[in-house]
């Protein structure tokens, strides 16, 4: 049997320079809000509806936002098992 654990992950949208990069990488968790060019979690991963920062993400998608933590020009992704 496989058990499926969860990845809770942040993004310190203070810090984001809206390049992109996560997005591009990993379109299923990462996107970018319209009004401050900054990147967020996609609304159906977000731990709460209003907070664009933390997601807890399902960990099949592990290798997706690993790609895009460890792409993000100012490494402000982080990744923890949950
Ligand atoms: S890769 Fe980093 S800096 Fe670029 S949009 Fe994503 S969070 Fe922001």
């Amino acid at each position: 049997m496989i058990i499926m654990g969860k990845i809770k992950v942040t993004i310190e949208r203070d810090s984001c320079i809206g390049d992109m990069v996560c997005v591009n990488l990993c379109p299923d968790v990462f996107e970018m809000n319209p009004e401050d060019g900054k990147s967020q979690i996609v609304a159906k991963w977000r731990v709460d509806p209003n907070d664009l920062s933390t997601g807890l993400v399902d960990d099949s998608l592990e290798e997706c936002v690993k790609s895009a933590a460890e792409s993000c020009p100012v490494s402000i992704i982080k990744l923890e098992k949950a």
